[in-house]
């Protein structure tokens, strides 16, 4: 067994995905407590550019046809046999539906113990992993031989994953890939919506805490006042409340706005992952222990309803 850290490189459509960055500097985190190295793991046909920025200490890169576009069918079979030559340490992968999928799978037909939800590393090589919707914080030993880890942004920016000097890359011998039993028939692009709230610098977020549709207008009061637009947790779409489009987190979209106010938001990974690039996040939280004030600069422990209504009040006057 070796003391690699493997980090499976997410990319799509000729861009490599923030959460590939911030594996890499979970990994590098990693190697600096227990050694080794970290090394990308890139699968694709042309791309061998994406490695170009990539803070790995060399980069392993898969090249076929048949890896051109995501399947999880092609990755499996790539991967498999790579880890089972190398028997690296700890392989990493987004948890993402690219990462999730790939990973369970092999865990089960590699018989390797899979981590999920992994937020970090300790500085002796424990992980942290971020369960239960994010209220509690797991610690414990990487399971051995190779640990399988999905990852979740939120500890590293994707930034400190990136470097100006190329990594070196090696070609690695690409197995049978024939009788694939998935292909790529096209991209589906979702609905245009009425906004792109991953655009829009001020987003007033609304949460399960909303408690009804007609409390959502009391925000689209406030976003209006404050020059933002309104958008949601995946429960308020779920309700048909707001539409699709407006829907935040790991199904939804990544916003980065200069300002994200987050009304009646626990903080799940699901939703975090894609507001950690917000310049600020303000939380309105009824109970204390949301984990959404781990990651707001600011936070109120208020009833929403009440705080908005003042707030709006508030800001007419001014
Ligand atoms: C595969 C998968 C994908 C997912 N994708 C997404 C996604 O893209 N986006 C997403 O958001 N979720 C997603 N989820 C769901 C996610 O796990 C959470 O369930 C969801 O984010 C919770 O939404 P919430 O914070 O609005 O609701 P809750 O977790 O129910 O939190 C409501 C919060 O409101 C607070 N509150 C209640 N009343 C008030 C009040 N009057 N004033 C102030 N605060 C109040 C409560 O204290 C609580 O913290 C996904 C889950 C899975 C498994």
């Amino acid at each position: 067994m070796s003391q690699e850290i493997y980090v499976v490189i997410e990319h799509l459509r000729g861009q490599v995905a923030d959460i590939s960055y911030v594996m890499l500097a979970a990994a590098r985190a990693l190697t600096q407590g227990i050694g080794g190295e970290v090394v990308g793991v890139l699968l694709g046909h042309n791309e061998q550019k994406l490695a170009g920025n990539l803070a790995a200490d060399q980069v392993l890169y898969f090249d076929h046809p048949a890896l051109a576009e995501f399947t999880s069918d092609a990755y499996q079979k790539a991967l498999a046999s790579l880890i089972k030559e190398k028997a690296p340490r700890a392989v990493l992968f987004g948890s993402t539906s690219i990462g999730a999928d790939v990973a369970s799978v092999l865990s089960a037909r590699l018989d390797l113990p899979i981590v999920t939800l992994c937020r970090s590393f300790s500085a002796d090589g424990k992980y942290v992993s971020q369960i239960c919707g994010g209220k509690i914080m797991a610690e414990g030993d990487l399971p051995e031989p190779t640990a399988l880890v999905t990852m979740i942004p939120g500890e590293f920016k994707p930034e400190e994953g990136q470097s100006d000097q190329p990594p070196n890359v090696t070609p690695v011998a690409v197995p049978a890939l024939e009788e694939l039993r998935v292909r790529l028939v096209g991209y589906v692009e979702p609905e245009a919506g009425d906004v792109d709230i991953s655009q829009e610098s001020i987003l007033i977020s609304v949460g399960r805490g909303v408690q009804t549709e007609d409390n959502v207008e009391l925000a689209e009061e406030l976003a209006e006042l404050l020059g933002g637009v309104v958008c949601a947790s995946r429960p308020v779409v779920d309700q048909g409340w707001l539409p699709t489009s407006r829907m935040v987190g790991k199904s939804g979209k990544t916003v980065k706005p200069k300002l994200y106010l987050a009304m009646g938001i626990s903080g799940a990974p699901e939703h975090v992952e894609a507001i950690t690039e917000s310049g600020m996040i303000i939380a309105i939280n009824t109970d204390p222990d949301a984990p959404i004030f781990d990651i707001a600069q600011y936070g109120a422990e208020v009833d929403l309803l009440d705080l908005t209504e003042v707030l709006i009040e508030l800001i007419e006057e001014a």
